[in-house]
């Protein structure tokens, strides 16, 4: 095994006690740590290139969001009981254009994952090129179980608080884990019925028929299978005809299964929070579809369903299934060192995040040392947002564009991405590592336009 020293132990003195100091004024929230830590490993050879860039501070501004809300959320559930929850919104940046970025419903939310949601965001919209800001919101209310009422009730109380602070200019939230097409729906008619504003740029995700872009469902999921491409062509290698495993079975799964395969992949897998489902004819999507987006049930009803090929595993990890490629698209910190090391000896040859922060630094390492193609979510997941983008460019011009014509723009902004990443990390003497590549470009871009905007 190679024995590096861990990245930090080799950063700068100034910069590690930097980061010892954004960690301590913001106790008790290790994703966000952890976010920031992926960060700055990438960043000391931009500092020696730029030294302006370490006077003027622009670590401690970025770290720092401009603003961060967090309230409370009263409503009542459909046996008449009142519920209590919280909501946030963390408006981490604003130097490239409004704050962007989605809303996150699960138990799990606190600030430290607003946080680290918000500061990953910063740097991928800045990727996109597309002039978005970065924010991230969300509340730990549980969507699971809750009745259409329910989520409609809770969604109208939630931006009851929150539309004071959003805009077309100003911040523009969008989906995430928990949050997709019907809670934008009810977020959407709370905030024009407050506002009395037809404001279709104030949120994105939006239904087709009422200022939503085509593909913008899909972006995320298509986007990840894009770029994934992209890394392997640069390798003189191909997606098709591979054998692909697919964590998750939300939105950004399904879009996922269904880019590989158009692109001639085979899918073996896919996941929810009790076990995974191996299918060895490859998953059969309309089945999955029906399963998840229809009747909102579980990954185990479709191995039920599926019959023969498919089994569905209790527990277990599905990165224990050999292949070539591995797209995590479920959640943070779902792929850790063990499950790198299984994926490596089984001879995977690119792993790309479709969900942010889905691999842990240790197994992101192991990774890069074994020579996997390895595809940062700040990178590989932007196409969502990218298209979110879209949307909002449709929104200001009042137009729809043809689902080929949005297609073909997140394809455009994909390659970019990917050039971008690849091209500045060679800059820097990293060549290959999109990790660094990604954080340096993304940091550059809002750096310059802050400098450029002076103290802010
Ligand atoms: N939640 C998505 C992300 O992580 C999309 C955000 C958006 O479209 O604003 O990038």
């Amino acid at each position: 095994m190679p024995s590096a020293a861990p990245a930090s132990a080799r950063q700068p003195l100034w910069l590690q006690e930097l980061e010892a100091d954004i960690l301590r004024r913001s106790p008790g929230e290790p994703e966000f740590h952890q976010a920031v830590r992926e960060v700055l490993e990438s960043l000391a050879p931009v500092f020696e290139r730029r030294p302006e860039l370490r006077t003027a501070k622009l670590v401690e501004r970025l770290a720092e969001p401009e603003r961060q809300l967090m309230f409370r959320v009263v409503w009542q559930d459909d046996r008449g009981r009142v519920q209590v929850n919280r909501g946030y919104r963390v408006e981490f940046n604003s130097a490239l254009g409004p704050y962007k970025g989605g809303l996150r419903f699960h138990p799990s939310v606190n600030l430290g994952i607003v946080k680290f949601l918000g500061f990953e965001q910063i740097f991928k919209n800045a990727l996109t090129g597309l002039g978005i800001g970065g924010g991230k919101g969300g509340s730990d209310f549980d969507p699971r179980g809750r009745s259409d009422a329910e989520v409609m009730r809770f969604c109208q109380a939630f931006m009851t608080e929150l539309y004071r602070h959003l805009g077309e200019h100003t911040d523009v939230p969008a989906g995430d884990i928990g949050v997709g097409g019907r809670e934008i729906g009810y977020l959407f008619g709370q905030y024009r019925r407050i506002t009395n504003r037809w404001e279709a740029g104030v949120l994105t995700g939006k239904g087709i028929g009422w200022g939503g872009s085509q593909a913008r469902t899909e972006a995320t999921g298509y986007g990840n299978v894009l770029f994934t491409a992209e890394m392997l062509r640069t390798r003189g290698e191909d997606l098709a005809g591979r054998q692909v495993i697919v964590s998750g079975s939300g939105n950004v799964a399904l879009y996922t299964v269904e880019k590989a395969q158009a692109l001639g992949a085979q899918v073996l897998t896919v996941s929810d929070s009790t076990g995974y489902v191996l299918d060895d004819k490859g998953i059969d999507l309309e089945l999955l579809r029906q399963i998840k987006e229809v009747e909102r049930g579980r990954v185990s009803d479709y191995a039920e369903r599926r019959g023969g090929s498919a089994r569905y595993v209790t527990g277990g990890s599905v990165w224990d299934v050999p292949a070539d490629v591995a797209l995590p698209s479920a959640t943070q910190n779902e792929l850790d060192e063990r499950a790198a090391a299984v994926l490596i000896r089984n001879g995977v040859k690119a792993v790309s995040e479709g969900a942010n922060m889905p691999t842990t630094p240790g197994a992101v390492r192991l990774f890069q040392e074994a020579g996997v193609a390895f595809g940062p979510g700040k990178a590989a997941n932007a196409g969502g947002v990218a298209t979110s983008a879209l949307e909002m460019r449709q929104n200001a011009g009042r137009d729809s564009w043809e689902f080929a014509r949005v297609e073909e723009e997140l394809a455009r902004v994909m390659r970019d991405i990917h050039a971008t990443a690849f091209e500045t990390a060679d800059r820097y003497g990293r060549p290959g590592d999109y990790v660094a590549g990604a954080n340096i470009a993304g940091f550059e871009r809002v750096s310059d336009a802050m400098l450029a905007q002076g103290l802010v």
